[in-house]
């Protein structure tokens, strides 16, 4: 029914009159809506997820306006070319030749739980700016912000059928929007493994898919790093979010001059951090989304214990709630399940190297490549770094530093295609030739 309506949203209706300044207009205001709103879908985040007030207020609320303020820019800016053409075969011809991008269709968005609005928008915005229609289905811990969207956008005059929202089990719901035939595109973001299923059955009906995955990013700090800046930048970059962020800086490479400085450090960091409801202005991390997640994470760490992992500190699960130490992992490999497989969870896991060419090879040496930090002040040094690394976002000094200007995505298994930046727009729309004979 979802999809149906979407269709004939998109094939006939106002919504598919639209101008693209109206549809500008329209963006500006549900972003403007969602800011209105702002405290209360926070709170909704927590509630749904477990995440802090504030990190949903300041980090997911805030990209996703940003990111639709983006977006909506774009809308009177989707442009085609004009091309010179020789047809061989018709030599006395003249020709008026161009391309122009259409949208693409009926849009259907899978999501993951753990920055449910803003993944939400990650889509919608891009969907919105070209005229397409979505069906989005929010993943089955999280689908309150995703209901509550759906209720901002009629507020804001979005024509009903434009944005349908359909939760459900990934393998019903989910799995019934990636195997419709009358989806035009799919976009997903969650599991490296579903995503596998989903690009499969995008691919029965050639439906265009792009597809936002896993990571086991990795955080470099080079011999001349500032210790003290880097300890803060690396605990940042895998406790952020009690570490479920699919760029977390899950893997620590620290030059081995500043290792087990650096590693005391992070620890000292992890045992400071106020872990409580996130309801409270005084807590620092939350709860994992669910028991599943926090007995997954807390089975990682055991089976890291059981390969030989020593633990520098944390490594407990704890209740009433589904509470995770922070912790950190020493003494693990590059084959050890920890330091290969996604935990998601503030899972650290740190290694020395001695040299360049040595760390490249670790960071590198994973199925994944969605992001990666290098912590350095020698910028030679750093600029002869970045091309090595085979990730889709390389942040210098900082992690997980997100901006609607710049596309997201991964390499390898990380995923397909890019969300965000100017380059999301080919995403949604197809290309069209046209050659006329004048
Ligand atoms: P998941 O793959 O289990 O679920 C994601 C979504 O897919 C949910 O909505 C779920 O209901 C749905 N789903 C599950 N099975 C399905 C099926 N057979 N057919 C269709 N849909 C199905 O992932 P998760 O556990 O919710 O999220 C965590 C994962 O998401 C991590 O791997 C993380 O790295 C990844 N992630 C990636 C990004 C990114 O931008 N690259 C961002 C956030 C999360």
């Amino acid at each position: 029914l979802a999809v149906a309506t979407a269709r004939q949203t998109f094939e006939n209706s106002a919504w598919s009159r639209m101008k693209p300044v109206e549809r500008e207009r329209l963006l500006w205001r549900f972003a403007d809506l969602i800011e209105a709103n702002a405290q209360s879908l926070a709170e909704l985040e927590c509630l749904d997820n477990g995440k802090t007030v504030a990190v949903a207020g300041a980090v997911d609320i805030q990209l996703a306006i940003n990111f639709l303020r983006y977006m909506a820019g774009w809308a009177t800016k989707i442009e085609g070319s004009t091309v010179e053409a020789s047809v061989p075969f018709i030599p006395d011809a003249q020709f008026h030749g161009y391309t122009r991008r259409e949208p693409v269709g009926v849009v259907g968005a899978i999501v993951a739980w753990n920055f449910p609005l803003l993944l939400a928008c990650w889509k919608l915005a891009p969907a919105l700016a070209t005229g397409c229609t979505v069906v989005l289905k929010p993943a089955e811990d999280t689908p309150l912000t995703a209901l509550r969207l759906g209720e901002l956008a009629l507020e804001a005059g979005y024509p009903p059928g434009v944005l349908n929202v359909v939760p459900g089990l990934g393998h019903d719901a989910g799995a019934a929007l990636s195997s419709h035939p009358d989806v035009d595109k799919l976009t997903f973001t969650g599991s490296t493994g579903v995503g596998k299923l989903i690009g499969k059955a995008a691919m029965e009906h050639m439906t265009r898919v792009t597809l936002e995955l896993g990571g086991k990013s990795p955080t470099i700090v080079l011999e001349d790093a500032d210790p003290q800046v880097a300890a803060q930048g690396a605990a940042n970059a895998i406790f952020f979010n009690q570490g479920q962020v699919c760029c977390a800086g899950s893997r620590l490479y620290v030059h081995r001059k500043l290792f087990d400085n650096l590693v005391a450090d992070i620890s000292g960091i992890a045992e400071g951090i106020k872990i409580g409801n996130g309801l409270d202005p005084l807590t620092e991390m939350g709860p994992m989304v669910s028991s599943a997640q926090q007995k997954r994470v807390h089975g990682y760490i055991e089976q890291g214990r059981s390969e030989g992992a020593q633990v520098a500190t944390g490594g407990d699960a704890f209740g009433p709630g589904f509470f995770m130490k922070p912790t950190v992992l020493v003494d693990v490999n590059q084959q050890s399940s920890v330091v290969r497989e996604e935990i998601f969870g503030p899972v650290l896991v740190a290694m020395p190297f001695d040299n360049i060419d040595e760390v490249v090879r670790m960071a590198n040496d994973s199925p994944y490549g969605l992001g990666a930090s290098i912590w350095s002040n020698n910028l030679s040094e750093v600029h002869r770094l970045i091309p090595r690394i085979k990730s889709g976002s390389v942040w210098v000094n900082c992690h997980t530093a997100l901006d609607p200007t710049l596309p997201f995505g991964g390499f390898k298994q990380s995923g397909l295609g890019r969300e965000m930046g100017s380059a999301c727009i080919e995403h949604y729309t197809e290309l069209k030739s046209v050659l006329m004979n004048v």
